[in-house]
């Protein structure tokens, strides 16, 4: 790859822009409550590599995968667990063709929705699962694997190690947090900025962070918390266009592309070095927040 590493090129001293959201945007072009996302690497590629696309267009440094829940424990609930590999490879096949040399893809691998502390799953179960996902990405030409939306420390940290043992990308790996009637941070499963921050690099994550829950304000909070704990490892976020609002059953996210851009001095100053969307953002978000970014440099 002629982009180099991600880890060194924040190290230069670069804010980078990452991509926004997918499953929302999925969606927009027709994605139904009970279809499975990944399955249009294979059904509705030319709709995948429009999403991969429009950001790059954007003027992103990196996009993420069509692969959140290429886990064959969250497949299985397709009845296609048995085409994991396939979705995978084929997931980053789609951003690669976006991303041409010249750009990141950071492979996205979300929560498998089983639970260790309810006995839903075992240890090796979820490793396994994660390496067979990992490996598949690796294998469609990832630059670096994206670990996100997590919440519970020991899925993260598997997940984590799954990446590193078994592929040679960056690894990447994001919370989610929500506040607490007390204004502290804290994942569904209680777990806090410091806890997961130490907890990722433990495990051997190369880049730590946050996504979706918040948007940029609160993200600020969480991002000092971060920083505060971990001096070295670059922090990426991902954040909401905003805290949605209900509307007749439909979640809104509100924030436009210029109160997110507003934000990024202070994203930054708090001590992000990548930074993209996560819900309700589109690419005109992005476009913003790179403006924003060239404008400060
Ligand atoms: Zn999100």
């Amino acid at each position: 790859m002629s982009c180099g590493s991600i880890v060194d090129t924040v190290k230069s001293g670069k804010i980078l822009i990452s991509d926004g959201a997918w499953g929302t945007f999925l969606q927009k072009k027709g994605l139904k409550p009970g279809d499975c996302p990944e399955l249009w690497c294979i059904d509705r590629t030319d709709d995948v590599l429009a999403i991969a696309k429009s950001y790059i267009d954007a003027g992103a440094d990196m996009i993420e995968t069509n692969s959140f829940g290429g886990s064959r424990l969250k497949l299985e609930h397709y009845g296609l667990a048995d085409r994991a590999a396939e979705l995978n490879e084929a997931a980053a096949r789609i951003s690669r063709k976006a991303a041409g040399d010249s750009k990141w893809v950071i492979a996205s691998i979300g929560p498998t929705g089983k639970m260790l502390l309810m006995e839903d799953v075992t240890e090796d179960e979820l490793y396994d699962g994660f390496k067979e996902q990992a490996v598949a990405l690796a294998k469609g030409g990832t630059n670096a694997i994206c670990i996100e939306t997590m919440s519970a420390l020991d899925e993260a940290s598997l997940a984590v190690r799954a990446a590193r043992e078994n592929t040679k990308c960056e690894v990447i790996c994001t919370f989610t947090f929500e506040r607490t009637v007390k204004g502290e941070y804290r994942t569904m499963m209680g777990v806090s900025p410091t806890d997961a921050v130490k907890t990722a690099i433990e495990a051997g994550a190369h880049i730590i962070g946050t996504n979706c829950g918040n948007g940029f304000e609160r993200m600020i909070d969480i991002v000092k918390e971060m920083r505060e704990v971990e001096p070295n490892s670059p922090i990426l976020v991902h954040a909401n266009a905003g805290l949605p609002k209900n509307v007749n059953g439909v979640d809104i996210f509100p924030e436009t592309p210029e109160q997110m851009a507003a934000m990024v001095p202070d994203i930054i100053k708090a001590g992000a070095n990548i930074i993209g969307g996560c819900c309700g953002t589109t690419p005109e978000h992005i476009r913003a927040i790179r403006k924003a970014v060239d404008s400060l440099s």
